[in-house]
This record gives C-alpha cells, structure tokens and sequence, in this order.
C-alpha cells in the first residue's frame, strides 16, 4: 500500500524558540481551536504562547493521514469564517487540503513563531497563592494568567483491551496513528470498527490487500454521498466575489440547522432519513444476508451519520469478509471470535475512536483545590459552563469542550464563538482588572442540568444506541443539543456575573458588580 499522501507543506514551520517564563495566555494545541485562539489573541496584541507536542500544526487534520481520508462537513463551512479558502476542489474536502489550509493559515496570521513544537503539556497546576497556571510541558515550565486548552476531543486514540493482544505477532496500528511505513500489499488485515474513520479507509485498501477482515460490532447508518469537484469557473468567482462564497457558506450553514431540527427532537423526520439509508443500502448491497448484518437496529442519527458511495461496494469485494461475531481474544497470528472461528491476519487496524469521555489530559489539570478535572468530571460527568468554564478552574477555558461537540454541522463555528467568548473575557478582566474569573458553582449546576434535560429528548440519547457522545452513565457529554446559533448567540458576551472575580493578591479589590447569581 502506497504511504498516504501528506499535505505539501505549505508554509516553513520555525523552529521552537525558547519556553517564556510567564505569559498572560498559554494555548495548549494547534487544531483549529488552538490556531484560531493563537491568532485571535495575536490580533489583540495578547502575549501569549502556544504549546504543541507534535512537530506541526494541524491537530487531527495533521494527525489522520489515513488513505480516503476527508471532511464529512462541507468545506466553505469547515473552515473559519475570517479566512475562507476559494481553492476547496471538492465540496467535502481530503484531510491533505485541510491540512495545508491550516498551515497557511497559521503563517499567514503570523501566528507560528508563538508555537513551542515539541512541547507536550504535562501538567496544568492551578497555583492559587499567586493567581497562575504552571505549565509543566516535556521541554520546560512555564506560568501563565491564563490557559486555552485546545488539545482537542479527538486526539487520543482508544485501542480496545483485547485479551491475548499484547502477543499478536504481526503489526497493528490504529486509524489515527497510520503507519504510512508500512506496506499492507498482499497482506492479510483486520480491521475493528466500522465508524467515520474505517468506512473512509475501508474501501482505500480494500484493493491491495490480499484479504480484509472487517469486523463490525454495530452496523453504522450510511448514507449516499453528495461530493463533487469545485469547477475552476466557480473558484474563480469564489476568488474574486468573496460575498459568492459567503452566500455558500450561508446556505451550507442554516441547511444543517434545518436539519438539526430532526435530531434535536428526535423527529419524524428521521423515519425519512432511514428511508434513504436503506434504499442506499438495498441499492448497493444484493446479498440478503450481508445485507441484513449491515442494516442498523438504532434510529439514524443517534450515532454519526456516515456518508459513503464507496463502503457497501467494497465489502462485497472477493477479498473481504464482514464478521458479525463478537471478539474474543486476539492469538499471535489471528483474530478470535466467539463462534470459535480463527481469522488469521498479519496486521490489525483500529478504526476504534477516541478516547472522549475519558480524555487523558483531563487527568493532568489540576485545579484550585488540588483536584484534577478527570476527579472532578468523575462525580456527577463532564461538564463545562458553556462547554467552556469549570468551578474550581479559574483563568482556565476549554476549546471544544463538554457538549459543544457537533452531531450536524461544522465544529468551527462552534470553537469561533468560544473564541469571541474567551476574547470578552479576557477585555472583562482587563477592564476590572480581576486577576482571576471562575464560574459560579451554581450556575455551572444549573447549565448542566438545563444541557442534560435538553439532550435527553434528542437523537443522541434517545435513539437507541450506544456512543461515544454518551458517558458511562448515559450521560450526554460531548454533544450540543441544541442549534448552533443559540449557541453563537449566548457567548456573544462575557456574562461576568455569573462568575467570582478576584482581584490580584495585595490590590485594591475588584471594582466590577459580580453579585447577582444568575440560574
Ligand atoms: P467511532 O465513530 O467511535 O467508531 C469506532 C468504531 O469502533 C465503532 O464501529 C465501534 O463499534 C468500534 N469499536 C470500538 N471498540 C470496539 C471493540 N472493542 N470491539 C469491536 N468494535 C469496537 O470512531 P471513528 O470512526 O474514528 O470516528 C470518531 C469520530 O471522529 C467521528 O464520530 C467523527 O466525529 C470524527 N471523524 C470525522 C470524520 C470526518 O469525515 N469529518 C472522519 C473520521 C472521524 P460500536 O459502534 O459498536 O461502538
């Protein structure tokens, strides 16, 4: 199998300069939660650093370089919108091309001489005593007023426990983590999983494998996909009548809001999506057993819906095999099942997801009262004050935080209007001169029963399936429920009495009106 082809670098990524001892705001990732904060905090002049593990920008667009990889939201809307791109060639764009907008992006912002490559962020200690974060990264610690994690939700890998794993004999890797090194031609592979990631790299291997095992525990909804080429007639106009392009995005934007109406309410409309969704399925699959074994038993929306003309083709290829069984135990030279059938590979892909719920780096921010997030999330879920604040967290804001993951629409918008938020907060203490901001226990309590009523009517809750937008406890933490614009809507402003400011230690106190507790 040919390596999958990375982006061009677009733009020199610098070299890292020195780690600052101390910064007004240390962003924690690039994706494009971290570029768009480093570049709307470099517009307002803001001192700040942005630290990144990796030796590039790009969070997950860096980091899936798995073959058939794109972008299941249309591009004029998965983009930001200060920096629409006309040279999209396709109305769902390939991860290589996302990758490079964000890299050009980064340096045509000026953005890229703030970012530490190489740093992986350790530690965040809230030092209350002196009103700052300790960063503690691989390569140094640094201290900051103010910390954005924008470390993403889809960023760590979740391999499942598979008893007998750690002795398997050939190569295994997961879909996020590519091995572009390794050749799978004529080869013998196992593929566990059957979300967005494995139906985009299913049928872009399927060709050079000697043989594709695909194991599926759940069925995914799969839809027809609508993707085409941008013609160079429309680049050109998008390049030289940018409003042509905004009017897409437009479009694109309040045709998904329509559409979320269905999956916030859990509607009828769904019965229609299904129908789609089987006639897609009837249309490419004429085996009626394979059929059946590929026809969801949950209501479509509940888990991501997929979007695919090539999936259902290539697993009635000769060289594939769909197994429904459950897995066992992984031997030195085979998957286990529970029929007793022994499918022997020579490597194992996990197109398995990310650890969400449990995302590790919430297990290394360790907040007023010395207990981290992970501890704290761990009683009662996670959650985050508009996705974004968490009591006993001051100066801390989360990018893509609990339940501003989207199940319709592009994450962009929703990260942008964090940012606005962040933005004003940031001006409020300026302005009042608090050297900390920490939402209010109350209204944090008050905005996580309000998001968990709301999402118990949606598709993603009630749809009858399991996901990864549910916690263990059923809980939905990851998904907006809601329309995208009520939240644009209600971070437009930093509501500052619903936090506790502070003024700096040994300074007259703050001046602001903080007192009203607000639901
Ligand atoms: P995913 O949607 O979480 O799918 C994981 C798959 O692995 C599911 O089919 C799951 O089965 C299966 N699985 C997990 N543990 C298993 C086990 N122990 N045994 C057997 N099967 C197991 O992961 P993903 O496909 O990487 O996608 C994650 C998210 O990334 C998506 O929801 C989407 O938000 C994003 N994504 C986006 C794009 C895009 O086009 N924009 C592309 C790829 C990914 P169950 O269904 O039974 O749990």
């Amino acid at each position: 199998m040919p390596p999958a082809a990375p982006a061009t670098p677009a733009a020199p990524v610098p070299t890292p300069g020195a780690l600052p001892d101390h910064v007004r705001v240390a962003v924690v990732g690039t994706g494009f939660a971290g570029l768009g904060a480093a570049i709307t905090l470099t517009r307002d002049g803001v001192d700040h650093v942005v630290l990144e593990r990796a030796s590039d920008v790009g969070g997950t667009w860096r980091d899936n370089v798995y073959p058939g990889c794109r972008c299941d939201v249309p591009s004029h809307l998965y983009s930001f919108s200060f920096a629409p791109n006309p040279e999209w060639s396709e109305t769902y764009s390939p991860q290589g091309e996302i990758w490079e907008y964000l890299r050009r992006t980064a340096a045509e912002h000026g953005v890229l001489d703030r970012v530490r490559f190489g740093h992986e962020v350790l530690e965040l200690v809230w030092e209350d005593e002196r009103q700052r974060w300790r960063v503690v990264t691989s390569r140094g610690t640094l201290t900051a007023d103010v910390v954005l994690l924008g470390n993403g939700p889809l960023a760590e890998p979740a391999i499942p426990e598979l008893p007998g794993l750690d002795r398997f004999a050939g190569t295994t890797f997961h879909s996020a983590r590519w091995r572009t090194d390794h050749d799978l031609r004529g080869e013998r592979v196992a593929v566990i999983g059957t979300g967005a990631s494995a139906i985009q790299f299913v049928p872009a291997i399927q060709p050079d494998v000697a043989h594709l095992t695909l194991f599926q525990r759940t069925a995914p909804w799969v839809l027809p996909h609508t993707n085409r080429r941008i013609t160079p007639l429309e680049r050109a106009v998008y390049r030289r009548v940018p409003a042509a392009q905004r009017l897409v995005r437009g479009l694109v934007y309040w045709s998904r809001e329509l559409f979320a109406t269905a999956l916030v309410r859990n509607s009828r409309f769904l019965e229609r999506l299904e129908r789609i969704g089987r006639r897609h399925l009837e249309r490419q699959v004429a085996d009626p057993d394979l059929r059946a074994r590929l026809t969801p038993d949950y209501r479509p929306g509940c888990k991501r819906l997929l979007l695919s003309n090539d999936y259902y083709p290539s697993l009635q290829q000769p060289n594939v095999e769909v197994v429904t069984e459950k897995i066992v135990e992984v031997l030195p030279h085979a998957v286990f099942t529970a029929d007793g059938t022994e499918h022997e590979v020579d490597t194992i892909i996990f197109g398995t997801g990310f650890r969400v719920a449990d995302n590790p780096v919430a297990e290394r921010v360790r907040g007023r009262e010395g207990r981290t997030l992970a501890e704290v999330w761990g009683d009662g879920g996670a959650r985050a004050y508009n996705g974004t604040a968490v009591t006993g967290f001051p100066n801390l804001f989360l990018l893509a935080g609990p339940n501003t993951g989207i199940g319709h629409t592009s994450l962009v918008v929703m990260i942008e209007a964090q940012l606005t938020y962040i933005r004003d907060a940031l001006r409020v203490m300026d302005e009042t001169g608090a050297a900390t901001v920490e939402v209010r226990p109350t209204v944090l309590a008050a905005w996580s029963a309000r998001v968990q009523r709301r999402a118990a009517r949606t598709v993603w809750n009630s749809g009858g399936c399991a996901s990864w937008y549910l916690d263990r406890d059923g809980r939905n933490v990851t998904i907006w429920p809601d329309h995208t614009f009520r939240f644009v809507r209600r971070t437009r402003r930093f509501d500052a009495a619903r936090y506790e400011l502070t003024a700096p230690v040994e300074q007259p106190p703050v001046a602001a009106a903080t007192t009203g507790v607000v639901d």
